[in-house]
Protein backbone atom coordinates (compact mmCIF):
# COMPACT_ATOMS: atom_id res chain seq x y z
CA UNK A 1 0.00 0.00 0.00
CA UNK A 2 1.01 3.57 -0.41
CA UNK A 3 2.85 4.70 2.22
CA UNK A 4 -0.09 7.08 3.81
CA UNK A 5 -3.48 5.84 3.77
CA UNK A 6 -5.25 8.87 2.34
CA UNK A 7 -8.49 7.39 2.16
CA UNK A 8 -8.80 7.89 -1.64
CA UNK A 9 -9.60 5.06 -3.79
CA UNK A 10 -9.99 4.97 -7.56
CA UNK A 11 -12.50 2.71 -9.05
CA UNK A 12 -12.05 1.64 -12.55
CA UNK A 13 -14.09 0.22 -14.67
CA UNK A 14 -14.82 -1.08 -18.11
CA UNK A 15 -18.03 -0.52 -20.02
CA UNK A 16 -19.74 -4.02 -19.44
CA UNK A 17 -22.98 -3.35 -17.59
CA UNK A 18 -21.74 -5.98 -14.68
CA UNK A 19 -19.02 -3.99 -14.53
CA UNK A 20 -20.32 -0.85 -13.89
CA UNK A 21 -23.26 -2.25 -11.65
CA UNK A 22 -20.80 -3.30 -9.65
CA UNK A 23 -18.75 -0.43 -9.37
CA UNK A 24 -21.75 1.33 -8.30
CA UNK A 25 -22.51 -0.89 -5.60
CA UNK A 26 -18.86 -1.12 -4.76
CA UNK A 27 -18.55 2.77 -4.52
CA UNK A 28 -22.00 3.32 -2.17
CA UNK A 29 -20.26 0.30 0.18
CA UNK A 30 -16.84 2.02 0.50
CA UNK A 31 -18.42 5.57 0.69
CA UNK A 32 -20.28 4.49 3.50
CA UNK A 33 -16.67 3.31 5.05
CA UNK A 34 -15.57 6.41 5.14
CA UNK A 35 -13.71 6.33 1.99
CA UNK A 36 -13.48 8.58 -1.20
CA UNK A 37 -13.97 7.41 -4.95
CA UNK A 38 -12.76 10.70 -6.77
CA UNK A 39 -15.03 10.87 -10.47
CA UNK A 40 -11.67 11.28 -12.57
CA UNK A 41 -8.35 8.97 -11.75
CA UNK A 42 -6.58 10.61 -8.60
CA UNK A 43 -2.43 10.14 -8.02
CA UNK A 44 -3.13 10.45 -4.14
CA UNK A 45 -4.99 7.51 -4.03
CA UNK A 46 -4.21 4.85 -2.18
CA UNK A 47 -5.82 1.67 -3.76
CA UNK A 48 -6.41 1.21 -7.58
CA UNK A 49 -9.48 -0.85 -7.91
CA UNK A 50 -10.00 -2.41 -11.52
CA UNK A 51 -13.27 -3.97 -12.77
CA UNK A 52 -13.72 -6.19 -15.41
CA UNK A 53 -11.19 -9.05 -17.05
CA UNK A 54 -7.22 -9.24 -17.33
CA UNK A 55 -7.90 -7.06 -20.63
CA UNK A 56 -9.66 -4.02 -18.51
CA UNK A 57 -6.56 -4.41 -15.85
CA UNK A 58 -3.49 -4.73 -18.57
CA UNK A 59 -5.41 -1.34 -20.24
CA UNK A 60 -5.86 0.90 -16.69
CA UNK A 61 -2.21 0.07 -16.14
CA UNK A 62 -0.56 1.74 -19.34
CA UNK A 63 -3.45 4.85 -18.94
CA UNK A 64 -2.46 5.74 -16.13
CA UNK A 65 1.29 5.05 -16.81
CA UNK A 66 2.43 2.31 -14.36
CA UNK A 67 1.10 3.74 -11.22
CA UNK A 68 2.92 3.11 -7.64
CA UNK A 69 -0.70 2.80 -6.22
CA UNK A 70 -1.14 -0.93 -5.55
CA UNK A 71 -4.24 -2.53 -7.93
CA UNK A 72 -6.89 -4.87 -6.95
CA UNK A 73 -8.95 -6.59 -9.56
CA UNK A 74 -12.64 -7.04 -9.51
CA UNK A 75 -13.30 -10.10 -11.89
CA UNK A 76 -17.51 -9.62 -13.72
CA UNK A 77 -17.13 -12.57 -16.04
CA UNK A 78 -14.21 -13.12 -17.65
CA UNK A 79 -11.37 -15.36 -17.41
CA UNK A 80 -9.90 -13.06 -14.65
CA UNK A 81 -6.00 -14.25 -13.92
CA UNK A 82 -5.20 -10.96 -12.32
CA UNK A 83 -8.85 -10.59 -11.08
CA UNK A 84 -8.83 -11.57 -7.69
CA UNK A 85 -12.29 -10.61 -6.07
CA UNK A 86 -15.36 -12.15 -7.42
CA UNK A 87 -18.51 -9.13 -7.08
CA UNK A 88 -20.44 -11.66 -4.69
CA UNK A 89 -17.64 -11.30 -2.19
CA UNK A 90 -16.86 -7.40 -2.36
CA UNK A 91 -18.11 -7.38 1.48
CA UNK A 92 -15.51 -9.58 2.82
CA UNK A 93 -12.98 -7.74 0.52
CA UNK A 94 -13.74 -4.32 2.03
CA UNK A 95 -13.15 -5.79 5.61
CA UNK A 96 -9.89 -7.39 4.95
CA UNK A 97 -8.75 -4.38 3.18
CA UNK A 98 -9.44 -2.20 6.49
CA UNK A 99 -8.21 -4.75 8.87
CA UNK A 100 -4.83 -4.59 6.66
CA UNK A 101 -5.48 -8.66 6.22
CA UNK A 102 -3.53 -8.99 2.75
CA UNK A 103 0.30 -8.71 1.37
CA UNK A 104 1.37 -6.51 -1.64
CA UNK A 105 2.54 -8.31 -4.14
CA UNK A 106 5.43 -7.06 -6.69
CA UNK A 107 4.43 -7.43 -10.38
CA UNK A 108 7.75 -7.37 -12.43
CA UNK A 109 7.65 -5.60 -15.83
CA UNK A 110 9.83 -6.27 -19.29
CA UNK A 111 10.95 -3.76 -21.00
CA UNK A 112 12.20 -3.10 -23.83
CA UNK A 113 14.71 -0.53 -25.33
CA UNK A 114 13.87 0.01 -29.32
CA UNK A 115 16.50 1.65 -31.69
CA UNK A 116 15.87 2.58 -34.89
CA UNK A 117 18.10 3.95 -37.74
CA UNK A 118 18.18 7.36 -35.48
CA UNK A 119 15.98 7.08 -32.60
CA UNK A 120 15.31 4.96 -29.36
CA UNK A 121 12.18 4.06 -27.04
CA UNK A 122 11.29 2.51 -24.34
CA UNK A 123 8.58 0.52 -23.36
CA UNK A 124 7.39 -1.22 -20.47
CA UNK A 125 4.75 -4.30 -21.05
CA UNK A 126 2.46 -6.50 -18.01
CA UNK A 127 2.53 -9.23 -19.88
CA UNK A 128 4.90 -9.62 -22.53
CA UNK A 129 6.12 -7.87 -25.98
CA UNK A 130 6.18 -9.97 -29.22
CA UNK A 131 8.13 -8.98 -32.25
CA UNK A 132 6.23 -10.23 -34.86
CA UNK A 133 5.94 -9.80 -38.75
CA UNK A 134 3.65 -7.65 -40.66
CA UNK A 135 1.00 -9.06 -43.26
CA UNK A 136 1.55 -12.17 -41.94
CA UNK A 137 5.68 -12.87 -43.01
CA UNK A 138 8.01 -15.07 -41.94
CA UNK A 139 10.32 -12.89 -39.66
CA UNK A 140 14.13 -13.71 -39.38
CA UNK A 141 15.13 -12.72 -35.93
CA UNK A 142 18.66 -13.27 -34.81
CA UNK A 143 18.71 -13.69 -30.92
CA UNK A 144 21.36 -12.88 -28.16
CA UNK A 145 21.64 -13.60 -24.66
CA UNK A 146 23.58 -11.23 -22.71
CA UNK A 147 25.63 -10.75 -25.90
CA UNK A 148 26.03 -14.24 -26.87
CA UNK A 149 24.72 -16.04 -30.08
CA UNK A 150 21.09 -17.92 -29.27
CA UNK A 151 19.81 -18.91 -32.64
CA UNK A 152 18.78 -17.24 -35.69
CA UNK A 153 14.70 -17.68 -35.58
CA UNK A 154 12.38 -18.16 -38.35
CA UNK A 155 8.90 -18.11 -37.67
CA UNK A 156 5.77 -16.14 -36.75
CA UNK A 157 7.63 -14.21 -33.84
CA UNK A 158 8.90 -14.05 -30.52
CA UNK A 159 7.30 -13.55 -27.17
CA UNK A 160 9.09 -11.83 -24.31
CA UNK A 161 7.01 -13.24 -21.21
CA UNK A 162 6.97 -12.04 -17.63
CA UNK A 163 6.19 -13.79 -15.09
CA UNK A 164 2.40 -13.16 -14.47
CA UNK A 165 2.32 -12.66 -18.71
CA UNK A 166 3.34 -16.74 -18.61
CA UNK A 167 -0.35 -17.52 -18.18
CA UNK A 168 -1.48 -15.30 -21.09
CA UNK A 169 0.01 -15.54 -24.80
CA UNK A 170 3.03 -17.14 -23.77
CA UNK A 171 0.84 -20.20 -22.04
CA UNK A 172 -0.94 -20.53 -25.34
CA UNK A 173 1.89 -20.83 -26.98
CA UNK A 174 3.56 -23.51 -25.47
CA UNK A 175 5.41 -21.81 -23.14
CA UNK A 176 5.65 -22.60 -19.00
CA UNK A 177 4.46 -21.08 -16.43
CA UNK A 178 6.68 -18.96 -13.92
CA UNK A 179 5.26 -18.41 -10.63
CA UNK A 180 5.20 -14.36 -10.26
CA UNK A 181 8.01 -13.40 -7.76
CA UNK A 182 10.55 -15.29 -10.04
CA UNK A 183 12.47 -12.84 -11.66
CA UNK A 184 12.54 -13.98 -14.90
CA UNK A 185 12.24 -13.43 -18.58
CA UNK A 186 10.38 -16.50 -20.68
CA UNK A 187 11.52 -16.00 -24.94
CA UNK A 188 8.89 -18.43 -26.42
CA UNK A 189 9.05 -18.69 -30.56
CA UNK A 190 5.86 -18.45 -32.30
CA UNK A 191 5.38 -21.13 -34.78
CA UNK A 192 9.46 -21.59 -35.19
CA UNK A 193 10.50 -23.34 -38.24
CA UNK A 194 13.14 -26.14 -38.21
CA UNK A 195 13.43 -27.53 -41.27
CA UNK A 196 17.17 -27.74 -43.52
CA UNK A 197 16.70 -24.56 -44.23
CA UNK A 198 16.05 -22.92 -40.81
CA UNK A 199 16.52 -23.95 -37.62
CA UNK A 200 14.42 -22.40 -34.58
CA UNK A 201 14.70 -23.29 -31.20
CA UNK A 202 10.88 -24.96 -30.95
CA UNK A 203 10.49 -24.62 -27.00
CA UNK A 204 10.94 -21.49 -24.77
CA UNK A 205 14.30 -20.12 -22.78
CA UNK A 206 13.42 -19.06 -19.47
CA UNK A 207 16.22 -16.25 -19.04
CA UNK A 208 17.17 -14.62 -15.07
CA UNK A 209 15.26 -11.14 -15.37
CA UNK A 210 18.72 -9.21 -14.78
CA UNK A 211 20.10 -10.49 -18.48
CA UNK A 212 19.31 -9.03 -21.48
CA UNK A 213 18.12 -10.87 -24.04
CA UNK A 214 18.69 -8.92 -27.64
CA UNK A 215 16.67 -9.12 -30.81
CA UNK A 216 17.76 -8.13 -33.93
CA UNK A 217 15.41 -8.28 -37.07
CA UNK A 218 16.69 -9.58 -40.68
CA UNK A 219 14.53 -7.69 -43.25
CA UNK A 220 13.81 -9.21 -46.06
CA UNK A 221 10.69 -6.95 -46.74
CA UNK A 222 10.92 -3.29 -45.31
CA UNK A 223 9.78 -2.45 -42.15
CA UNK A 224 8.39 -5.52 -41.78
CA UNK A 225 8.60 -5.78 -37.89
CA UNK A 226 5.68 -5.37 -35.51
CA UNK A 227 5.84 -4.70 -31.82
CA UNK A 228 2.80 -6.36 -30.05
CA UNK A 229 2.85 -4.94 -26.11
CA UNK A 230 0.09 -6.51 -24.21
CA UNK A 231 -1.94 -6.91 -26.90
CA UNK A 232 -1.11 -3.08 -28.38
CA UNK A 233 0.46 -3.05 -31.64
CA UNK A 234 3.43 -0.35 -32.39
CA UNK A 235 4.80 0.25 -35.43
CA UNK A 236 8.68 1.65 -35.50
CA UNK A 237 10.27 2.78 -38.53
CA UNK A 238 13.65 0.26 -39.18
CA UNK A 239 14.31 -1.03 -36.07
CA UNK A 240 17.51 -2.17 -35.58
CA UNK A 241 17.79 -4.36 -32.38
CA UNK A 242 15.46 -4.12 -29.73
CA UNK A 243 16.90 -5.06 -26.02
CA UNK A 244 14.82 -6.68 -22.82
CA UNK A 245 14.89 -7.41 -19.29
CA UNK A 246 13.05 -7.35 -16.11
CA UNK A 247 12.36 -3.67 -15.71
CA UNK A 248 13.39 -1.60 -12.18
CA UNK A 249 10.20 -0.03 -12.35
CA UNK A 250 7.55 -2.32 -10.79
CA UNK A 251 3.85 -2.04 -9.91
CA UNK A 252 1.99 -3.82 -6.99
CA UNK A 253 -1.17 -5.69 -6.63
CA UNK A 254 -2.58 -7.01 -3.07
CA UNK A 255 -3.04 -10.62 -2.11
CA UNK A 256 -5.83 -11.67 -0.06
CA UNK A 257 -4.88 -15.87 -0.37
CA UNK A 258 -1.63 -17.19 -0.79
CA UNK A 259 -3.51 -20.38 -2.46
CA UNK A 260 -5.10 -17.89 -5.17
CA UNK A 261 -2.50 -18.59 -7.89
CA UNK A 262 -2.70 -22.23 -7.64
CA UNK A 263 -6.17 -22.02 -7.13
CA UNK A 264 -6.42 -19.70 -9.91
CA UNK A 265 -4.22 -21.81 -12.28
CA UNK A 266 -6.25 -25.22 -11.70
CA UNK A 267 -10.29 -23.57 -12.27
CA UNK A 268 -9.05 -21.73 -15.07
CA UNK A 269 -6.97 -23.83 -17.09
CA UNK A 270 -8.10 -27.17 -16.18
P1 LIG B 1 -7.69 -9.79 -24.63
O1 LIG B 1 -8.96 -10.13 -25.30
O2 LIG B 1 -7.64 -8.61 -23.72
O3 LIG B 1 -7.19 -11.08 -23.79
C1 LIG B 1 -7.22 -12.36 -24.34
C2 LIG B 1 -7.41 -13.36 -23.21
O4 LIG B 1 -6.22 -13.45 -22.43
C3 LIG B 1 -8.53 -12.95 -22.25
O5 LIG B 1 -9.29 -14.08 -21.89
C4 LIG B 1 -7.75 -12.40 -21.05
O6 LIG B 1 -8.48 -12.50 -19.82
C5 LIG B 1 -6.57 -13.33 -21.05
N1 LIG B 1 -5.38 -12.85 -20.33
C6 LIG B 1 -4.79 -11.64 -20.39
N2 LIG B 1 -3.71 -11.60 -19.60
C7 LIG B 1 -3.62 -12.82 -19.01
C8 LIG B 1 -2.72 -13.40 -18.09
N3 LIG B 1 -1.67 -12.73 -17.62
N4 LIG B 1 -2.93 -14.68 -17.70
C9 LIG B 1 -3.98 -15.38 -18.18
N5 LIG B 1 -4.86 -14.89 -19.07
C10 LIG B 1 -4.68 -13.64 -19.48
O7 LIG B 1 -6.56 -9.74 -25.74
P2 LIG B 1 -5.59 -8.61 -26.27
O8 LIG B 1 -6.11 -7.24 -25.96
O9 LIG B 1 -5.26 -8.96 -27.67
O10 LIG B 1 -4.23 -8.84 -25.43
C11 LIG B 1 -4.20 -8.82 -24.05
C12 LIG B 1 -3.46 -10.05 -23.58
O11 LIG B 1 -4.08 -11.19 -24.11
C13 LIG B 1 -2.02 -10.11 -24.09
O12 LIG B 1 -1.16 -9.45 -23.22
C14 LIG B 1 -1.76 -11.60 -24.21
O13 LIG B 1 -1.13 -12.15 -23.05
C15 LIG B 1 -3.13 -12.21 -24.35
N6 LIG B 1 -3.26 -12.77 -25.70
C16 LIG B 1 -3.37 -14.12 -25.82
C17 LIG B 1 -3.40 -14.70 -27.08
C18 LIG B 1 -3.50 -16.18 -27.15
O14 LIG B 1 -3.66 -16.80 -26.09
N7 LIG B 1 -3.40 -16.76 -28.33
C19 LIG B 1 -3.32 -13.91 -28.22
C20 LIG B 1 -3.21 -12.54 -28.07
C21 LIG B 1 -3.18 -11.97 -26.80
P3 LIG B 1 -9.84 -11.69 -19.57
O15 LIG B 1 -10.91 -12.49 -20.25
O16 LIG B 1 -9.99 -11.70 -18.07
O17 LIG B 1 -9.67 -10.30 -20.14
Amino acid sequence: MSSNRTKIINVISNNNDASKNTARLLIYKLSSKGFHIPKSYDNKAELNICIGGDGAFLRTVHKYNFPNIPFVGINTGHLGFFQEILPENIDEFIDKYIRGDYSIEEIFLVRANIYTKDKHFQILGVNEIVIKGIKSKVVHLEVFINDNHLEKFSGDGIIISTPVGSTGYNFSSGGSIIYPSLKALQITPLSPISSRVYRSLLNSTIVPGDIPITIEPEYRYENSILVVVDGMELKYDNISKIDFAIAEKTISRLNFDKNMYWNNLKSKFL
